[in-house]
């Protein structure tokens, strides 16, 4: 079980999040395997450190993060195959932290963690307002 310290995700909001803002990911393999992995919370980045990601998912989360990823489409009409996919998951799953930021790790607090977890989902959003 892995989402007990960073809160629970919303499902309702990532599913529609991945229908409106597909395009502009999947025809990069690594933005289309992040795009994935962070709609699922799968894994989230961390706020005060935007270039460490997290692992904060479980088993389950990761699966449905590889299913998403194998059914975006590319402009060109095609999906991304297999095994460049399970390549690039294993490459981005293997440099992200556990469960939260080392840098951050110092103040671990339940708090804090559920602080971390509002400000993540914010920044994601304006993110990807901005494009
Ligand atoms: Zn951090």
């Amino acid at each position: 079980m892995g989402l007990g310290l960073l809160g629970t995700p919303s499902p309702d909001w990532s599913e529609q999040e991945a229908r409106m803002s597909v395009s502009n990911y999947a025809d990069d393999l690594g933005s289309a395997v992040h795009y994935a992995l962070e709609t699922t919370h799968a894994i989230a980045v961390c706020p005060f450190h935007l270039d460490l990601m997290i692992r904060i998912g479980d088993d389950a989360a990761e699966s449905h993060a590889f299913e998403r990823a194998r059914r975006l489409v590319k402009t060109d009409g095609t999906t991304w195959e297999g095994h460049a996919l399970r390549k690039e998951f294993g490459r981005q799953l293997g440099r992200a932290a556990d469960r939260y930021c080392p840098h951050c790790a110092l103040l671990g607090d339940p708090e804090y963690s559920r602080a971390v977890s509002a400000f993540a989902t914010a920044i994601a959003l304006v993110r990807r307002a901005l494009g």
